[in-house]
C-alpha cells in the first residue's frame, strides 16, 4: 500500500490495522484501477473507524470498526469503469462480501451524504475487534 493511494495520512496509517485480507482487497481494486489508466488524486477515502466517528456519520453498518471495509471514491470515473470495477471485484472477491438480505454483497455504490463511492465489506468472519479510540 502506498501513502499516495489515500486521501489523507490517517486512512493510509489505519490501512494496516483492517483484515489482511480486506488489505489484499484494497491493494487489487487500487492496481486494477491504476492498469485501467484511471489516474486520480487519491483513490480510498475511509479505512478503519472508531465508534465515535460512525456515531458522528450516521454509520449503520458496523464494517468499518470491525476493520473489514474500505471506501473508494469513483469522482471521475466512468459509469463503464464504474461498471466494469464492481464486475472484476465480484468476479475474484464476491463470496466473501458481507452478508446482505441473506446474500453476500461485496460492493454497494452509493452517497452517504460525503459523495459518491463504493463501500467494499467483507464478511463477518473477518471482523477483527473495535479500535475504541486512536
Ligand atoms: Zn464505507
Amino acid at each position: 500500500m502506498k501513502r499516495e493511494w489515500f486521501k489523507t495520512q490517517k486512512e493510509y496509517d489505519r490501512a494496516s490495522l483492517m483484515h489482511p485480507k480486506a488489505q489484499e482487497v484494497l491493494v487489487f481494486t487500487v492496481e486494477w484501477l491504476i492498469s485501467k489508466g484511471h489516474k486520480a488524486a487519491y483513490y480510498i477515502t475511509e479505512t478503519v473507524t472508531t465508534p465515535d466517528e460512525d456515531k458522528k456519520f450516521n454509520r449503520v453498518s458496523d464494517t468499518h470498526r470491525t476493520r473489514r471495509a474500505f471506501d473508494v471514491s469513483t469522482k471521475g470515473m466512468s459509469l463503464e469503469l464504474i461498471n466494469d470495477l464492481m464486475t472484476a471485484l465480484n468476479k475474484k472477491f464476491g463470496p466473501l462480501g458481507a452478508i446482505s438480505q441473506g446474500k453476500p454483497r461485496l460492493v454497494i455504490y452509493h452517497n452517504s451524504g460525503y459523495g459518491w463511492h463504493f463501500h467494499v465489506q467483507l464478511n463477518r468472519s473477518f471482523a477483527l475487534p473495535v479500535i475504541a479510540q486512536f
